[in-house]
């Protein structure tokens, strides 16, 4: 392989302030406690900024500030309110590579995702939802469809500002006013989310911004202000918010973890497949909950595709996530880091045979190298638990019943991909996959117009498309 010249995004066209305070009724407020937290660039550990920890007075207060918004939000036209939204969206545009640089310092994803990736698709959903903000009566939902009110969002740390847009469009098209919490880890974009708000001119209140750690996201869910609650993370926290809504009047949505097998058959196009297992499992460093990160691979091809696999997985970049030429960016935090190492070494130690390419490591910051692991069986850990890392478990089967087995042999059921040239087989294998969406000769294709969640495990509830609009309704 020949070697690329470096190519480093400015970083800037970013104004990182040294400190942030909480977004409450349009206006940047300091939060009531002392407590702050500082964010690190995860590919340097370079302190970033300093955010507010917001307690339950400062939730309170957001949430009441949302309350008093939510008659004025929810009486205006809806094609005033897609106003809103399309102005957001277009400021989306006009500040994305800002956006996307900030998120990439942020998140350490490489700047080709962030760029190419999320903030196309983070504009795109709040065109899409604008759209349907005044054709709600015609959505399939009744004449009238009203919203529920107070919105409670807590998001993850892999897509920040998407998972923000995946949330904040279709609650505002249909209505209702919102209190978001990002992830501890990644703030930063919703706070420039914030600043969007204001440009956008949007009625103080409907958007509030809250930091914080996972208590600030408890506090959220479970204030009594809160007419719907929507959750997106693991599946651990996924239970304890169910657990502690069930019996009250909330409506919920839960998007949670995966374990997707991406399965390929024998007459499957190779090449093509090699790129869609990199895409499925190497995307965003295996930090999606709908990642590939089991491949099942036909017996009769398991050693063409593996060795196909391992020469393209030879030619991935691991480094600087601002260079326009990384594919594998940095690990979002040493949390993370240490939970994919774990699963790694219990991986090894249960008798799977464990293969990187030659890759260097930067010295500072949090890395973890593309890893496959061939000879998993079924009931090895790298095969039953999310590592939500680049780490790619392998295993073979003989007939599609079995693959269909192996493939719903989890507890969970996010995603899958097939990879065959037979249409027949292709439709023959999506109505068996227990899976919410079941991607074509493709993996981790996005679209605001497709509705996206779980079944079991991974939670319920569907974000995206017509159905989005329902779990932010009234019906
Ligand atoms: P969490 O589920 O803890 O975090 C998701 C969000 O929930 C964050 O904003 C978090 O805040 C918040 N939160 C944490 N505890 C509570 C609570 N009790 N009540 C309300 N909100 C809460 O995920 P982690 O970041 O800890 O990641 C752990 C694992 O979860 C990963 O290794 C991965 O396997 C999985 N995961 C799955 C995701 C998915 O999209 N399916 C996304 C992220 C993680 P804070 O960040 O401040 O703790």
């Amino acid at each position: 392989m020949f070697e690329y010249a470096p190519a480093p995004e400015s970083r800037d066209i970013v104004d990182i302030r040294p400190s942030y305070g909480l977004f409450i009724n349009g206006e940047w407020v300091e939060p009531q406690g002392e407590e702050r937290h500082k964010t690190v660039n995860p590919a340097t550990e370079e302190v970033l900024a300093e955010v507010a920890w917001a307690g339950e007075a400062d939730v309170d207060r957001a949430v009441q500030a949302a309350a008093k918004a939510f008659p004025v939000w929810s009486a205006m036209p809806g094609a005033e309110r897609a106003k809103y939204l399309f102005r957001i969206a277009r400021i989306i545009q006009e500040r994305a590579r800002e956006l996307a640089v900030l998120e990439t310092l942020d998140n350490g994803k490489p700047i080709r995702e962030s760029r190419d990736v999320d903030l196309p698709l983070v504009a795109a959903h709040f065109f899409y939802y604008a759209g349907w903000a005044d054709k709600l009566a015609y959505a399939g939902f009744g004449p009238d469809p009203r919203p529920l009110g107070v919105a409670g969002q807590v998001i993850p740390w892999n897509f920040p500002l998407l998972m923000l847009a995946w949330k904040i469009a279709p609650a505002l098209a249909c209505g209702n006013t919102v209190v978001l919490k990002p992830a501890e880890t990644t703030p930063l974009t919703a706070l420039a989310f914030a600043d969007i708000c204001r440009q956008a001119d949007l009625p103080p209140g409907v958007v509030n911004i809250v930091t914080g750690a996972g208590e600030t996201g408890a506090a959220l869910v479970n204030h009594p202000g809160v007419d719907k609650v929507a959750f997106t993370g693991s599946t651990e926290v996924g239970r304890l918010i169910a657990r502690s809504l069930a019996g009250t009047r909330k409506k919920l949505t839960l998007e949670l973890g995966g374990k997707a097998a991406n399965i390929v058959f024998e007459d499957a196009p190779l090449d093509q497949a090699v790129e869609g297992i990199v895409n499925g499992i190497f995307f965003n460093q295996g930090h999606v909950c709908c990642a590939g990160s089991r491949l099942l691979v036909q017996e009769s091809i398991a050693a063409d595709l593996l060795e196909a696999l391992k020469r393209r997985l030879g030619t991935l970049r691991l480094g600087d996530p601002l260079d326009k030429n990384t594919d594998i960016g940095a690990i979002n935090s040493a949390e993370q880091l240490a939970k994919i190492r774990e699963l790694s070494e219990a991986g090894e130690a249960e008798g799977a045979e464990r293969w990187s390419p030659a890759c260097p490591i930067p010295d500072r910051g949090y890395w973890f190298p593309p890893t496959v692991f061939t000879g998993v069986a079924q009931s090895h850990r790298i095969a039953r638990e999310e590592i939500f890392g680049p780490v790619l478990s392998v295993l073979t089967f003989r007939t599609p019943a079995e693959a269909v087995e192996k493939a719903n042999n989890t507890p969970y059921g996010l995603s899958a991909g097939v990879w065959t040239e037979k249409g027949s087989r292709m439709l023959w294998m999506a109505s068996r996959l227990r899976a919410g969406v079941v991607w074509s000769n493709t993996f981790n294709r996005f679209d605001p117009t497709s509705p996206f969640g779980g079944y079991k495990e991974s939670g319920y509830g569907r974000e995206g498309g017509r159905h989005g609009l329902e779990a932010y309704l009234a019906l």
